[in-house]
């Protein structure tokens, strides 16, 4: 179980950050905190494609095409699982509710460029 960030209670399960993305959020049974991951985890799905985009520009041999994507995407899932908190959802009215915000909107813009600029560019 995964702690709540806000009250500590074990709320959730195993499976929140890998069900639930930065735009969906859940709520605390002990606290009502809606919680959620933050936008930067957003980014590491891009960085884990654009790595295997510039791999498969070396040309590597025929026998490391499939195990390169396979263990590439399940190391993303185990930093992901592993190394993105939960955090709590600011409301509308609480304070930092605005920077939690923009900065949520400026990562979405990064990790679109990020993906487009990689597709664009291979
Ligand atoms: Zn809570």
């Amino acid at each position: 179980m995964h702690k709540c960030p806000k009250c500590g209670h074990e709320s959730f399960s195993k499976s929140i950050k890998l069900s639930h993305g930065p735009a969906l959020s859940k709520e605390c049974e002990n606290c009502h905190a809606q919680v959620s991951v933050p936008y930067w985890s957003a980014l590491i799905m891009p960085l884990t494609l654009t790595k295997l985009f510039i791999l498969n520009r070396l040309h590597l041999p025929r026998w490391l095409r499939l195990p390169i994507p396979i263990l590439a995407f399940t190391f993303a899932l185990f930093v992901y699982y592993k190394y993105v908190p939960l955090i709590v959802k600011l409301q509308e009215g609480e304070e930092g509710y605005m920077r939690q915000k923009i900065a949520n909107a400026v990562i979405f813009i990064l990790s679109i460029s990020l993906m487009c600029s990689v597709f664009y560019f291979s």
